[in-house]
């Protein structure tokens, strides 16, 4: 089986019943008309904010939407036939994206056209649902035609111009893409909001006073599609000690639109990425290295205090070799085969319990545990990807925590997280034993050494 879906591009003016509209609204309204066409086939669909169709839970398209002035852009697509592993393999995404459950879960979450209605409906037929649909969604007439680039069909506006349907382009969800020009260490931070994730990554000048290049980004809704660019435009060449103040200064004179995110998340995500640099002094690690680590407080605490109080050692079992007796138990011997008898070492240098974490479940009976102890935080290494997929479990312990990034093989590039999720993952991950000793180093002692 192959994974097909049928995708257009829509490109209109915004109409002229929608300028009261949000981006938000918009394309809800545009969903709801791919949502009427599908109906025409037979399928009862549900949109979900903000922007998937599902039929009983489960997803069958994704739209999106930008606006660039008066005109909009309307891209999306429905799934025809989906091989759930061959196309997570491909594209390489956390398949905890679509269920906590991973490729059991994913298969949970989707559906297909094939799936609904017994067979794939011929792509004429589709499209004309489609533009049927979209058509009395934006209160226009549809008429046959063609384009240069070919389309599989026109609408007309009613006033002798026209908009194209059927032509499937590549719409860049925007990540925190590198500045080619600059080779130099950039720090880099992730902020997860209820709208998306946001992403920022800046470049520094040689004296480290001003910010030499700037991108934020994410996978998230926003209006006009172009204010983070000029934010960034805003931002260059900035002093590090005036990036909030501009910021604020430029988020308050532009109007815009943010989908379940704030002016404050983009001051967080940027605020994060400027710690770096601290963390960098404090650790005595490359640029490099204070990017891998992710500081989380409550109450906004630097990483020097959140340190301070840790109380406990996290380790995640993937680090263990899986021929070790204790991969899926907690504890080591510290025979010295692995990163992680280093970690337990450190622990038990500085007087801090080590703990294996088995599964997902048994990190969070720990997290319980420790809130029960009164413990308030916690040194710890995991991936990143697990990070921004158990996001919740992390900020819901209320824990207090400096994480860092494992590397080599780990569950979500293998596409294995069901796997890890049980425990039952095979491969290893490895530890950056050099910034783990650089952080435990700012741990104050709480038993006398016993060794070197
Ligand atoms: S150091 Fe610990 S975890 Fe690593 S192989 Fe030895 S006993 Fe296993």
């Amino acid at each position: 089986m192959w994974t097909t879906r049928l995708a257009w591009s829509l490109v209109l003016p915004v109409p002229g019943s929608w300028r009261r509209r949000g981006l938000a609204g918009m394309l809800e309204g545009l969903c709801g008309g791919v949502a009427d066409g599908l109906r025409r086939l037979g399928l009862d669909l549900r949109f979900k904010a903000p922007n998937d169709l599902e039929i009983g839970g489960r997803k069958i398209a994704s739209c999106y939407l930008a606006r660039a002035g008066d005109g909009l852009l309307f891209h999306g697509s429905v799934l025809e036939d989906v091989d759930i592993a061959r196309t997570l393999k491909a594209l390489r995404v956390p398949t905890e994206k679509l269920s906590p459950n991973g490729l059991a879960g994913a298969r949970q979450r989707l559906t297909t056209l094939r799936q609904e209605l017994g067979d794939v409906p011929p792509a004429d037929v589709l499209k004309a649902a489609l533009a049927a649909g979209l058509s009395a969604s934006l209160g226009l007439a549809p008429v046959p035609g063609t384009a240069d680039p070919p389309v599989a069909g026109r609408v007309d506006r009613g006033d002798g111009r026209d908009i194209g349907i059927g032509r499937a382009i590549a719409v860049d969800a925007g990540d925190a893409g590198s500045d080619a020009a600059d080779d130099a260490p950039q720090a880099e931070a992730l902020w997860r909001t209820p709208g998306g994730l946001l992403r920022a990554r800046l470049g520094f000048d040689a004296d480290g006073h001003r910010l030499a290049s700037v991108r934020i980004a994410g996978d998230v809704l926003i209006d006009p599609i172009d204010l983070l660019d000029r934010l960034e435009n805003e931002l260059r060449g900035t002093p590090i000690a005036d990036v909030h103040r501009r910021m604020a200064r430029f988020l308050a004179h532009e109007p815009f639109e943010f989908w379940r995110f704030s002016g404050d998340d983009l001051h967080r995500v940027v605020r994060r990425a400027l710690d770096r640099l601290h963390e960098r002094r404090l650790f005595e690690v490359s640029l490099e290295q204070a990017n891998r680590l992710t500081v989380m407080d409550p109450d906004g605490s630097p990483a020097e205090d959140i340190v301070g109080r840790a109380a406990v050692v996290l380790v995640p079992y993937c680090a263990k070799p899986s021929w070790c007796k204790w991969r899926h138990r907690d504890g080591c011997s510290e025979c010295g085969l692995c990163e992680v008898g280093e970690a337990y070492r450190l622990g038990r240098q500085r007087g801090l319990p080590v703990v294996t974490i088995t599964d997902y479940e048994h990190l969070c009976r720990t997290f319980a545990a420790l809130r029960r102890r009164g413990v308030e935080g916690f040194i710890g290494m995991c991936c990143q990807n697990f990070f921004i997929k158990r996001h919740r479990a992390f900020r819901d312990s209320g824990l207090s925590m400096v994480l860092m990034d494992v590397t080599g093989s780990n569950c979500y590039e293998l596409g294995q997280e069901e796997a890890a999720y049980r425990g039952a993952f095979e491969a290893k991950a490895d530890l950056d034993i050099p910034l783990l000793r650089a952080v435990m180093r700012r741990v104050p002692s709480r038993t006398p050494r016993t060794d070197g």
